[in-house]
């Protein structure tokens, strides 16, 4: 090492420090992006080499960097994704490099993994056929864990233990990190034979993979268009090029369909990343991504936070879904910040969804994206028509959630041999318990929310906070008993009335309380496409990716329900998400039949609902906004103050409401208590700032926040592009 190299570096602690600090290197070698542990205070954190020091401090007075881990360093790109990420939701860098890091047990060295290898003999074994699809996944040379084995080549464990005592395979160690990634193989014969509209999709956005530069393509498809298939072609170039893919979607729960079509047309599954899973496998897709192992990945948002060493493409599947927006800590939208991660590396993005969001439109119309549009369903299967069951006019009978109509329908489908889904997205017996005679309702005892019945769990659920308690039999409020009733329904309780309607014929409950965990999602998908039920009834998590032959009649028990509560993107969620439920009807040669039950069939949502007319829904609906000065038009940020006294909440909130920015372009409405006025014992109150569209709202925000100091126990969250009001 030359005397005259700097020996100071920037360090940025993972911690919610907006700034990087001073240090010396300590005779290590340090590049930037290198992970390293330093002294801050009396502690030791984990830090980021953010580039060489400064020079701000007297040298005598800075400390060494403790040490360094072994691990690749951040990519310069992902170092600039971060900045940028914070720099727009203003969160301090400290927390979003954090995010990038993924945490000590992420970087620090893992215990060594038992695997296994093949043997130095055994040659005069007998070789079953369990026992050679072993060897045909363990090649010579190469070291998997049992897990791997077990679920690569189908076998049990007692193979594995008999082919180590015949000498076949032997045990080893490797270091957890150094486990074999298996590659997917792009020139696979494709599963299915495009036909001519795709190809033509698929030509494009291979084009845009090639191009090898910033570029963002929607594939605009009706359901059922074969919308995977087609940017399966766009992922099969990239890994030509030998560089990585990243295809998010919007619930990783939603993922195992992809997961088994991708396997089916790459010959492996991709590498999942998302916040359940165990930190064992975290560590190993992390340092896979970060060495470059790791060719393909599935991943919710956070996903986008990875260090990729050679990111090519990212897909960003149901684009328009609002679960895209993470909603605690640092809130951005994944489908933003991934367009953002594509500009910076100069690579494609490709967007997809059968009811792309108005700010996908906006951005199409503006020129800024490009669209392909798969405008029909595969083999010329039709949508389904859409019928309105007027709740006023014709609607249950008392104590029931079925119109006549819909029962019907039902029926009518039982008797030929097809399958149906009630859509009511609601988990749980009835989302409210009230007493008749004293009036009591069940509320959650640390938000404003009441409690949830579920029956199959036996419990009184908050879906805020995740509190539970007992169900009751006597009323807290009067002391009754047998009088508290469940209002509402929930799909528990439409479970008990079709059970009751359609006793000969298999009903399930297809909801996150039900089908948790890949195996049971599966299960649920194999059970369905073998004919083996009847009526499905489920929540949002049926409403997408499911491709069921037999499923020709739907009914949305409750089109309204997301309608109320008044916020801005109300009508256009409805819309989108009762297409995707009507989508599933009917995709293959059986005509699909749909029933929305509406108090409101004459609301603008469900009349384009009934006439599939999604373009004029939309187009009226972006004329309401563009009036209105409201996203993807003009600007919005919420400010969320929070504490646990109200007082302290309130104080706040009228400290903010003064000290407001005073601009002909920027409007600053409320504060108000929030909807949740109460959420995990913290007191809400909430500011919306409305502005123009070339205002910088991050620099409005700064100057007007930055100055004003609040009591320790006061919490100020800022909410760029607010997607929830509650
Ligand atoms: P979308 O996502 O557009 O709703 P999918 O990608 O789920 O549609 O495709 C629907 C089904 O049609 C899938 O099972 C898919 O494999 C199949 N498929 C797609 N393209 C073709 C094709 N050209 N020929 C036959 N089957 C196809
Ligand atoms: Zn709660
Ligand atoms: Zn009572």
């Amino acid at each position: 090492m030359s005397a005259a190299r700097s020996r100071r570096v920037s360090v940025q602690p993972l911690l919610p420090l907006p700034c990087a600090y001073e240090y010396l290197d300590g005779g290590l070698s340090l590049e930037t992006g290198a992970i390293v542990e330093i002294p801050l205070g009396s502690r030791r954190v984990l830090g980021v080499v953010v580039g060489p020091g400064r020079c701000e401090v007297a040298e005598h007075r800075l400390k060494p960097v403790l040490d360094r881990l072994d691990v690749p360093p951040i990519p310069a790109v992902s170092l600039a994704f971060a900045d940028w990420v914070a720099g727009y939701t203003l969160s301090p860098l400290g927390v979003v490099m954090k995010m990038v890091v993924g945490g000590r047990d992420i970087v620090s060295a893992a215990a060594p993994v038992r695997a296994w290898a093949r043997g130095g003999q055994g040659s005069a074994a007998r070789l079953t056929p369990a026992r050679q699809r072993v060897l045909d996944h363990l090649g010579p040379g190469s070291m998997l864990s049992g897990a791997r084995i077990r679920s690569a080549a189908g076998v049990s464990d007692a193979v594995l233990r008999g082919m180590a005592q015949a000498g076949l395979i032997e045990r080893v160690t490797l270091p957890a990190e150094r486990e074999e990634i298996a590659s997917p193989d792009p020139d696979l014969e494709p599963v299915v034979t495009l036909d001519a509209t795709q190809v033509e999709a698929a030509d494009r956005l291979v084009r845009a993979v090639r191009d090898r530069r910033f570029s963002v393509t929607v594939v605009d498809g009706v359901t059922g268009s074969g919308k995977t298939d087609v940017y399966f072609e766009a992922v099969a170039e990239v890994l030509r090029q030998g560089r990585q893919v990243l295809v998010l979607v919007p619930e990783i729960g939603l993922s195992v369909p992809f997961l088994d079509r991708f396997a089916a047309r790459f010959g492996v599954p991709p590498l999942a990343w998302h916040s359940e899973l165990p930190a064992s496998q975290r560590r190993i897709v992390w340092r896979a991504v970060a060495d470059g192992r790791a060719r393909a990945l599935i991943g919710a948002r956070s996903a986008l936070f990875l260090p990729y060493t050679d990111l090519g493409l990212v897909v960003v599947d149901e684009e328009h879904e609002p679960a895209y927006k993470q909603e605690d800590g640092v809130r951005y939208q994944g489908r933003d910040m991934a367009i953002v991660r594509a500009r910076l590396a100069r690579i494609p993005a490709v967007l997809v969804s059968a009811t792309p969001s108005l700010e996908t439109v906006a951005n199409i119309r503006r020129g800024r994206f490009g669209r392909v549009a798969l405008p029909a369903r595969v083999g010329g299967s039709r949508l389904p028509e859409v019928t309105l069951l007027d709740m006023r006019v014709r609607g249950p009978g008392r104590g029931e959630w079925m119109a006549p109509q819909l029962l019907h329908a039902v029926e009518t489908a039982l008797e030929s041999g097809e399958q149906s889904l009630l859509f009511l997205n609601r988990r749980g017996y009835a989302p409210l318990t009230l007493c008749r005679r004293c009036g009591w309702r069940c509320s959650c005892d640390h938000c404003s929310a009441w409690m949830v019945e579920h029956r199959l769990l036996d419990v009184l659920q908050c879906h805020h906070c995740g509190t539970t308690r007992p169900r009751l039999t006597v009323c807290p409020g009067c002391g009754a008993t047998e009088s508290l009733v469940a209002i509402g329904p929930g799909v528990e309780q439409l479970l008990a009335e079709s059970r009751i309607r359609f006793p000969d014929a298999v009903t399930v409950i297809a909801s996150s309380d039900t089908l948790s965990g890949p195996g049971a999602a599966r299960e649920f998908a194999r059970s369905v496409q073998a004919g083996e039920v009847d009526i499905i009834i489920g929540t949002q998590v049926v409403a997408k990716g499911h491709h069921f032959p037999l499923l020709t009649t739907v009914g949305v028990i409750d089109a309204d329900l997301g309608l109320s509560g008044g916020d801005l993107r109300a009508g256009e969620r409805t819309y989108q998400m009762l297409h995707q439920v009507a989508g599933r009807a009917g995709r293959e040669l059986r005509p699909g039949r749909v029933y929305l039950q509406t108090f409101q069939p004459e609301n603008p949502v469900m009349k384009a609902l009934a006439a599939w007319d999604r373009d004029g829904f939309v187009a009226a609906e972006a004329r309401e906004r563009e009036a209105a000065g409201m996203p993807p038009f003009g600007r919005l940020a919420a400010l969320i103050v929070s504490s646990h006294d109200a007082a302290d909440a309130d104080g706040a909130a009228a400290v903010l409401a003064r000290t407001a920015p005073q601009y002909t372009n920027v409007r600053v409405l409320g504060p108000a208590p929030a909807p949740l006025s109460l959420l995990r014992d913290r007191h809400r109150r909430r500011l919306l700032v409305k502005a123009d569209r070339d205002v910088d709202v991050q620099a409005v925000l700064k100057a007007w926040i930055e100055p004003l100091k609040f009591p320790s126990r006061v919490r100020v969250g800022i909410d760029i592009d607010p997607y929830s009001f509650l």
